[in-house]
């Protein structure tokens, strides 16, 4: 059982024995008595200690028992003290309500009743003991309120942790968690089924077994600097996986988890799974090289080849011409003979033809190193047109078809003839390969700034899809298989137009023939535009005669 503990009550009076009769009268165990001689010793009291109760007398010397009250009332710690008053001299009424004003709750009398004395006290012990008590039980309410909601706060942090915990287990990445210090202290099943740690092996610096002793040194000095620089950092690294003892590729991030002050709480990190998506990258980059060096291969391949091939050409021919002029002589018996001389003249042709193959390829090769170059000069286009699709007379004529070519008196600009040349070859020979033995038609118009030429047939046609892929390195179409061709011929002619600042369309339907329409600028002005991104080169005819139809 708890000692009851002692009341104290303040006794103040100057005088000895008026301190001695209070005693005698209160005496009890109940009650702790405290004398003061003077209002001094009585305040000094009051700020050592607590009092229930203050029994003053008056008259003192010095400080009277008013002034002493006052200042007890002035004062937080002792203001709410009851005092009673002890007097023996003055009972008239003014005098007794200036004790009131000055803080005393009652008043006592000498001689006083013992009884009454003791009764006045009772009660007011009581009422501090009341009050001590009501004070006491609002604390045990404000602890007992307390307690429990640290103790909400706390069951919210665990649920909360649950709950993160179960999200950190459902996604399909590797979760730690560390403390701000960079203690590890949490790690989700992923991280575990991926590494075969457990997770008490992993806690501490368990974790870095799973890495790659060559990438771990890295992965160290970006996470000692994040603890330094408080940074999120994220960095590549190779972490074993149980299921097959391989170290596979993963991106190691560390987010810092802030309060609202700003401090780090803790660092939430992930490990994810990168290998798949950097070995296919890598795979990748190797086939876009491989693909690059291809594509340089065969375009070094295609001008080696050409050149090589150009040579014993150019000497077979020669070789040829010599017989023709011989056959043509009748010097020799047997080279007068007409069917050697028709021989010679179908191996002349078939020359002329891997010339105009090979000088494809040598103007492919040219078109990839950007040296395809022009010969500009004052050309009549109708005159060209008539020319090239004269000699293409007889080969129509043989497969049964028949062409028409319809052409102004004139259609002057400056151009590049021998393209030209080339282009309206290039058109008129697939007029005849896809033409279908159809009528082939070749129209020429110009104008004031153009010359339009179309060239069409009645032939196999082109789709939709196929029309722009034609005009492609090496695009052939699916129905051109069975007839010769590279696949070079649209290429190169696209280019030479282009190089003309003109422009190439093509009008076809499937069964229905193609048509193809290309539009070439007269102007002057356009070609000298034109001539720093086309270097000419210096031929035969002369740089001065050129550059003077340039300028002209
Ligand atoms: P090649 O004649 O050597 O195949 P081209 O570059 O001249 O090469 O033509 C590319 C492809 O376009 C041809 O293979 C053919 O499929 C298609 N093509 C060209 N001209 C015609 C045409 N007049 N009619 C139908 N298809 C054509």
């Amino acid at each position: 059982m708890d000692a009851i503990e002692a009341i104290s009550i303040l006794l103040v009076d100057d005088r000895e024995e008026g301190l001695v009769a209070l005693e005698a009268v209160l005496d009890s165990p109940s009650y702790n008595l405290v004398k003061a001689s003077s209002g001094q010793e009585a305040l000094k009291h009051l700020l050592e200690q607590d009092f229930a109760l203050i029994l003053m007398d008056v008259q003192m010397p010095e400080m009277d028992g008013f002034q002493t009250a006052e200042i007890i009332k002035k004062r937080p710690k002792s203001k709410d003290i009851p005092i009673i008053f002890i007097t023996a001299i003055n009972k008239d009424e003014q005098y007794v309500l200036s004790g009131y004003k000055s803080g005393a709750v009652d008043y006592l009398f000498k001689p006083f009743d013992p009884s009454v004395l003791k009764s006045k006290v009772a009660v007011f012990v009581e009422l501090y003991k009341q009050n001590k008590e009501l004070k006491r039980q609002a604390e045990v309410i404000r602890e007992s309120e307390r307690v429990n909601r640290e103790r909400a706060l706390a069951q919210l942090e665990i649920e909360n942790l649950r709950r993160y915990q179960s999200l950190a287990d459902a996604i399909p990445h590797a979760v730690w968690r560390s403390k701000a210090d960079g203690t590890l202290d949490y790690f989700n099943k992923v991280w575990c089924t991926y590494t075969g740690l457990t997770f008490e092996q992993s806690l501490g610096n368990g974790w870095q077994y799973a890495l790659h002793p060559y990438c771990l040194k890295k992965v160290l000095e970006h996470w000692n600097k994040a603890m330094q620089d408080g940074l999120d950092f994220e960095v590549i690294c190779q972490i074993r996986r149980a299921k097959d003892q391989n170290y596979r590729w993963n991106i190691f991030r560390a987010v810092a988890e802030r309060r609202n002050s700003g401090q780090i709480a803790a660092w939430i990190g992930t490990f994810t799974d990168i290998h798949d998506q950097k070995l296919a990258e890598e795979t990748l980059n190797q086939n876009r090289i491989a693909l690059q060096q291809a594509v340089e291969a065969r375009d070094e391949f295609l001008s080696i080849a050409s050149h090589e091939l150009k040579t014993p050409l150019t000497s077979l021919k020669l070789q040829l011409q010599l017989l023709h002029r011989k056959a043509r002589s009748n010097s020799q018996e047997a080279l007068s003979n007409p069917a050697v001389a028709q021989k010679l003249e179908a191996i002349d042709k078939q020359v002329l033809r891997l010339t105009a193959l090979i000088e494809s390829l040598l103007d492919v090769a040219r078109i990839q190193n950007q040296k395809l170059q022009f010969d500009f000069e004052l050309v009549d286009l109708s005159a060209l047109v008539s020319d090239v699709s004269a000699r293409f007379l007889d080969e129509i004529k043989s497969t049964g078809s028949i062409l028409r070519v319809e052409v102004p008196d004139s259609a002057t600009g400056v151009w590049d003839k021998l393209r030209l040349e080339q282009v309206l070859s290039n058109l008129l020979s697939n007029a005849v390969k896809y033409g279908g033995n159809g009528p082939i038609d070749v129209k020429l118009t110009v104008d004031e700034h153009n010359a339009t030429l179309i060239v069409a047939d009645r032939g196999i046609g082109i789709s939709e899809e196929n029309k722009s892929r034609i005009f492609q390195r090496f695009e052939r179409l699916r129905s051109a298989t069975n007839v010769g061709g590279l696949g070079l011929g649209l290429y190169i002619v696209h280019q030479i137009v282009e190089g003309h600042n003109g422009i190439i369309q093509v009008e076809s339907e499937l069964d229905r023939g193609s048509t193809f329409i290309i539009t070439l600028p007269r102007r002057l002005d356009r070609l000298s535009e034109r001539a720093p991104a086309h270097p000419q080169p210096e031929t035969s005819s002369g740089p001065s005669a050129r550059s003077a139809l340039v300028a002209s």
